[in-house]
């Protein structure tokens, strides 16, 4: 809840002008410039529906926040913290939102479970090696969704069902979110590149799981062959 400008006004022993106790516009003498401008005048407004503060005479003028703080003569965010616990919070870094079976499948799991702190050190190594398997996941889930497009002429259900189920058995998530999103990535190029290659090596008539076996082999084959394929 925030604090109301006319109660801190009120708080602070700011002379309020009683004539306007019960307006739209609650005047105040401004404390900020209580010595340049004339004492008896009543500048300082307070809009207690908006909950702003304005003066007419120094310019200041804020939300019930900026008010606080200012009258506190406390920095903007210690205040916002005091009325919303530890205010914006820290963006957590990524290796450390992963769950408990992508930690499992890079190897990181156990030493999260038993080693918090050394896990914690090298959560920069974690995140590196998580982004190495969802490029290896995503350039072989792509390579076999371009390879199912072309081949799912006689029974196009079977190879979508086939492929669906595919992507539920990766922990990579959004699998085909990824896959359908416009934006251009690295295992996109691969994996067309290893789809176009698996095309000519495949009969109509192979069933997706074969599709899939190719893929996997050709992506074997390039590693071995020592291009960069498989890898970032
Ligand atoms: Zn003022």
């Amino acid at each position: 809840m925030l604090p109301q400008v006319v109660e801190l006004a009120e708080q602070n022993m700011l002379a309020i002008n009683p004539n306007t106790r019960d307006k739209k516009e609650v005047m105040a003498k401004c404390p900020f410039c209580a010595g340049e401008s004339k004492n008896d005048k009543f500048y300082l407004s307070l809009n207690p529906h908006k909950n702003v503060f304005k003066c007419w005479y120094c310019k200041k003028f804020g939300g019930a926040i900026q008010f606080e703080a200012l009258l506190e003569n406390e920095e903007y965010q210690t205040i916002y913290r005091k009325y919303f616990g530890k205010g914006k919070k820290k963006t957590k870094h990524p290796a450390l939102k992963l769950e408990p079976n992508q930690l499992r499948a890079i190897g990181w799991q156990q030493v999260k479970v038993q080693d918090y702190e050394t896990f914690k050190k090298k959560q920069n190594e974690v995140l590196r090696h998580w982004k190495i398997y969802e490029y290896e996941e995503m350039t072989k889930l792509y390579a076999v969704y371009l390879l199912v497009g072309y081949f799912d002429h006689g029974d196009p259900m079977r190879y979508q069902q086939w492929f669906i189920q595919k992507t539920n058995e990766t922990v990579v998530s959004d699998v085909i979110k990824k896959i359908k999103s416009s934006e251009s990535t690295k295992w996109k190029e691969k994996g067309t590149e290893i789809a176009r290659k698996v095309y000519k090596v495949t009969r109509t008539d192979d069933s997706p799981e074969n599709l899939f076996v190719n893929v996997l082999i050709l992506i074997e084959l390039m590693r071995k062959n020592g291009s960069k394929s498989a890898t970032v």
